[in-house]
């Protein structure tokens, strides 16, 4: 694990050592494959593409194929079922990572070593240190992060499965490091009872409310459920704070010790203060009045988290969001080094040393649109990577994964020193699709954001959507859950029907000539808009989290493939609307 004197030396000498990263990208590149190779050419996974027994960075290229997960499962299940791991990877496995992406609908399983997860340490610490480096003064005060952790699970073999936040809240690193920084004491984090430890995170960062100079977690979709439980526990918070004492349904042992050491005595002067900033019709700049030394607000705000972007504006009223890094549970890929890029325009710069990455091409049509299908290209290097071309990231990990496809396409925008710059575009695998239209993530988020337009002079606010292809009547057609409110409060607005079919319009309009034709045809039906009154899409997460998604790791889905999850918005619709029966 990241010793103490590895931290240090990161925050002493981390620009250096980013210099020297981004300058040698090649020469990182393959020296790293050498190694992955030197180590693992042996293993029963890569031994048979070596037949001659030469294992070269070359001959890699030629005979190692390009894989899914489900092309190396029989190696991870085996080794699940006790086999020795040396079938896939030299060194041991400490323990498996589940990753939010499923297969068969069961959660993946990603080899970690002790090695592979101080890499991913090493690109957290950088990215926290580019970020610090950026706003000055926030060395001093401390992070209100919410943090949560889920149950590990444990293999046949006795190995153990969790999600990498559930592993590295438990660690020394996380302890010795950034947890020394968090107004969040460790055992409220460490609390198995999301709502406990929730309350319990609150309640010290409000305690705390002068000293909170960062206000964040891992995903935007976290801070938009924090805010939510604000307001339906504010006055209870402040009860807490008032009279000194926990709420009773707090029983959790670790937060109920931690609890007692912060909230020593009652304090009406702060409570007061508070149910004031609460009090007010309008919640817009929440965060900023309530912690008023806030810095940024820090989360990853890309990709499927673009939803929250607008919400976390307005509750942040107007304070930096700083989305700082891009990885997943098979490697960690870059970090974000300009942490005061708008939104919209953010891009991970890839560390060469993190594991050997390649990019599949993709091709795009006039439209910007991914095909769904790579082109017949060769995979390309990290340096030889072209600007402004999308790709398909793969990596070769030094845990166990060869030329692995992880599932995200990636654009290049620009370059730190010699290492690319990439915005997350979407994840391949996520599309509506009806017949042979095939609408991806990213042009349901484009047409919605555009759709938006049309309701925020009005004061609406579209805090969080979802869709799915509803194919029970022939022909099929696209269903969007939007769940809206008024901007100064939680209000359901008033739903003009007239307006609400113009934002059926807009989506559709906004959609590709495939789909525009396959509704002029007759093979797509009008678009349909079910609006959810507030609070459904929390019910939602419960529903994912009682199914095993962890709260720190929670994306809201962009497109429900389950009818349990689709029955949950349903239940909370409060309206319907249809873009005209004719369109095109
Ligand atoms: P998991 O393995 O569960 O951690 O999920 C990893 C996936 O989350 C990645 O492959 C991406 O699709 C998504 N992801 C992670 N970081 C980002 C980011 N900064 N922006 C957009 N998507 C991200």
């Amino acid at each position: 694990m990241a010793s103490e004197k590895e931290i240090k030396e990161i925050y002493e000498n981390g620009m250096n050592i980013l210099e020297d990263l981004t300058n040698n990208v090649q020469e990182i590149q393959e020296q790293l494959l050498e190694e992955i190779l030197k180590r693992n050419a042996g293993t029963e996974y890569l031994s048979r593409f070596f037949p001659n027994g030469q294992a070269d960075n070359q001959s890699f290229k030629t005979n190692v194929p390009i894989i899914t997960y489900e092309d190396i499962q029989p190696y991870i299940d085996r080794i699940a079922n006790g086999e020795t791991s040396s079938i896939l990877l030299a060194y041991r496995i400490i323990q498996f990572l589940l990753s939010t992406g499923t297969s068969g609908g069961q959660p993946k399983l990603i080899p970690m070593t002790a090695e592979s997860f101080e890499k991913r340490m090493s690109d957290l610490l950088l990215s926290d240190l580019v970020t610090r480096k950026c706003f000055s003064g926030s060395d001093e005060g401390k992070s209100l992060y919410l943090y949560f952790i889920k149950p590990e699970m444990e293999t046949p073999s006795g190995l153990k499965a969790s999600f990498f936040t559930t592993f590295y809240f438990k660690t020394e690193s996380f302890k010795n490091g950034l947890a020394k920084f968090c107004t969040s004491p460790i055992d409220t984090i460490l609390c198995l009872d999301n709502k406990q430890s929730m309350f319990c995170q609150l309640l010290t960062g409000l305690l705390q409310r002068d000293e909170v100079v960062r206000f964040g977690s891992t995903f935007a979709s976290v801070l938009a459920r924090t805010i939510k439980f604000l307001e339906d526990y504010w006055r209870e918070l402040c009860s807490n704070i008032r009279t000194g004492y926990l709420s009773d349904w707090i029983i959790d042992p670790g937060c109920k010790n931690a609890m007692s050491l912060i909230l020593t005595r009652p304090n009406r002067e702060l409570a007061n203060s508070i149910q004031q900033i609460c009090e007010d019709k309008s919640w817009e700049g929440i965060i900023v009045k309530l912690w008023p030394k806030i810095k940024y607000i820090h989360c990853i705000i890309t990709g499927s988290m673009s939803q929250y972007v607008s919400l976390l504006e307005f509750y942040g009223g107007g304070i930096p969001l700083v989305s700082p890094i891009y990885n997943s549970s098979e490697s960690s890929f870059g970090i974000n080094l300009k942490p005061l890029s708008k939104p919209f325009d953010v891009s991970y710069t890839f560390l060469p040393n993190t594991a050997y990455f390649e990019f599949l091409p993709v091709s795009k049509d006039g439209e910007g649109k991914a095909q769904e299908t790579w082109t017949d290209d060769e995979p390309v290097d990290l340096a030889n990577v072209k600007l402004g071309r999308y790709y398909e990231v793969v990596v070769t990990t030094l845990a166990g994964l060869y030329r692995y496809t992880v599932g995200d396409v990636l654009k290049v925008t620009g370059f730190y020193n010699k290492s690319p710059q990439f915005q997350f575009v979407e994840r391949r695998n996520v599309v509506l699709s009806i017949d042979v239209d095939k609408t991806t993530e990213e042009d349901l988020s484009k047409a919605i954001m555009k759709a938006k337009l049309i309701l925020e002079p009005l004061g609406i606010m579209l805090t969080t959507y979802s869709s799915y292809a509803d194919t029970s009547l022939t022909p099929g057609r696209y269903v969007l859950f939007w769940e809206l409110k008024m901007k100064g409060s939680n209000d359901l607005p008033k739903l003009d029907a007239k307006i609400m079919e113009q934002c059926c319009c807009m989506v559709e309009e906004s959609f590709d000539f495939t789909y525009k034709s396959h509704r002029k045809g007759g093979a797509i039906s009008a678009l349909e808009v079910r609006v959810v009154k507030h609070g459904t899409f929390d019910e939602l997460m419960d529903f994912y989290v009682s199914k095993g998604v962890s709260v720190a790791q929670y994306k809201p889905p962009s497109c429900l493939k389950s009818e349990e999850a689709v029955m949950i918005l349903n239940s909370g619709m409060v309206g319907k609307f249809f873009s005209p029966k004719t369109m095109f």
